[in-house]
C-alpha cells in the first residue's frame, strides 16, 4: 500500500493554509441553525503529537504552525485557526495538532453529521481511537468509513439538509489521485451542485498537478483559488514548495478573509525572496497586498524537540 503518514507533516505550511479555510468554512456553515454535513474523504489520524517521534523526526511545524505562533498582528482568519488549534493545547504549548476531522468536530453542531474515510488500517484505528476515546465522538454524529474516499463520497451525496462541505485532501502520493480528485468534484458537483467542495493541492513540478488545477479552473460556476510559495522550487524538482485550496461554491466570507491572510502567510512563511501567493476566483485575477491582528497562543512545545 502507500506509505504517507500525515503526522511528519502535520501543522507544517500546508496544513496551515488548508485548516485555516478549513475553521472558515465551519464557521460560516455554523452561522444558520439548519445542519450540515461535512465529508472529508481523505481523513488521516485526526490528531498529531507534535513533541512525537514522526513530527519531530521531520521538523515541518517549525516552518509551518511554529512561525504563527506570537507573530504579530494576524489577521482574524488566521487567529480563528491558531484558536482553533490552541483549543487541543489548554495549557498554551503547543504540543498537539489537530487534523481536519478534528478541526471540524470541535466547530460541529449536535444536529451536524461528520463523515470520514480512511484508507489506510493504521491511520483509521488511530483516527477511530482518538474519536471515540478523545474527542467523545457520538456514533450518531461521526461514521468512519476504512475505504477509498474517492468512492464512497458518491454515495453520500447530497446530504439529507443539502448543506455541507466535502474536503478532499489526498496526498498524492498516487498519481492518479489528480485525476481522481477532479472526476470526483465533477461527480460531486452534478450530485449536489451548491454543496462547497474544498480540495487540497500541492505545488510540485509535477504536470499532472498543473493540469488538475487548470481543469478545475475551467469548471462552471463559482470557484476560488488560493495558493501559497514558501520557497523556489528545488532543482531537482522533488518536493513541496508550497501548497494550494481550490474551493468550489466558497462561502462569500473566504475571499475578503484570504486577502487578509495571505499576505501575512506569505511573509511569516517565507523560506526565500521566492516566496508568494495568489488568489484568483471565477472570472477574476489575484487580488493586491492587505494586513489585519493578533494571535493568542504564543508557546511553541518544549525545545528539547528538534
Ligand atoms: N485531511 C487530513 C488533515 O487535514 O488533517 C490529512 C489527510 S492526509 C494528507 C491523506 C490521507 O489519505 C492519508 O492518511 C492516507 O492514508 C489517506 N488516503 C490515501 N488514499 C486514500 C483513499 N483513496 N481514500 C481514503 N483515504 C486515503
Amino acid at each position: 500500500m502507500f506509505s504517507y503518514r500525515h503526522a511528519f507533516h502535520a501543522g507544517n505550511h500546508a496544513d496551515v493554509l488548508k485548516h485555516t479555510i478549513l475553521v472558515q468554512i465551519l464557521e460560516y456553515l455554523n452561522q444558520k441553525d439548519t445542519p450540515y454535513w461535512v465529508i472529508d474523504t481523505h481523513a488521516g489520524a485526526g490528531l498529531y503529537a507534535l513533541d512525537g517521534e514522526w513530527a519531530g523526526q521531520s521538523g515541518e511545524v517549525s516552518d509551518g504552525l511554529d512561525r504563527l505562533l506570537g507573530a504579530p498582528d494576524a489577521p482574524e482568519m488566521v487567529q480563528h485557526y491558531l484558536e482553533a488549534v490552541q483549543a487541543f493545547n489548554p495549557d498554551g504549548v503547543a504540543n498537539v495538532y489537530p487534523g481536519s476531522p478534528s478541526l471540524a468536530l470541535q466547530a460541529m453542531r449536535l444536529q451536524d453529521r461528520l463523515r470520514l474515510f480512511e484508507l489506510h488500517p493504521t491511520e483509521g484505528q488511530v483516527l477511530e481511537d482518538t474519536l471515540r476515546k478523545r474527542m467523545r465522538a457520538s456514533p450518531r454524529q461521526v461514521a468512519v468509513a476504512r475505504e477509498d474516499g474517492f468512492q464512497g463520497l458518491k454515495r453520500l451525496l447530497p446530504p439529507p439538509s443539502r448543506r455541507g462541505l466535502v474536503l478532499i485532501d489526498p496526498s498524492y502520493e498516487d498519481k492518479q489521485d489528480y485525476r481522481a480528485t477532479l472526476q470526483a468534484v465533477r461527480d460531486g458537483l452534478q450530485r449536489f451542485a451548491t454543496g462547497c467542495f474544498a480540495v487540497w493541492y500541492p505545488l510540485v513540478q509535477r504536470v499532472q498537478a498543473h493540469e488538475m488545477v487548470r481543469s478545475l479552473e475551467r469548471l462552471p460556476g463559482n470557484w476560488l483559488n488560493a495558493s501559497l510559495t514558501v520557497h523556489k522550487p528545488s532543482a531537482d524538482g522533488l518536493g513541496l514548495h508550497g501548497s494550494g485550496m481550490f474551493v468550489v461554491n466558497p462561502p462569500w466570507t473566504l475571499q475578503a478573509g484570504l486577502e487578509a491572510s495571505l499576505p501575512w502567510l506569505k511573509n511569516i512563511l517565507a523560506q526565500d525572496d521566492q516566496a508568494r501567493f495568489s488568489l484568483v476566483h471565477s472570472g477574476q485575477m489575484p487580488t493586491p497586498d492587505a494586513v489585519g491582528h493578533r494571535p493568542s497562543m504564543r508557546q511553541k512545545r518544549s525545545p528539547s524537540r528538534k
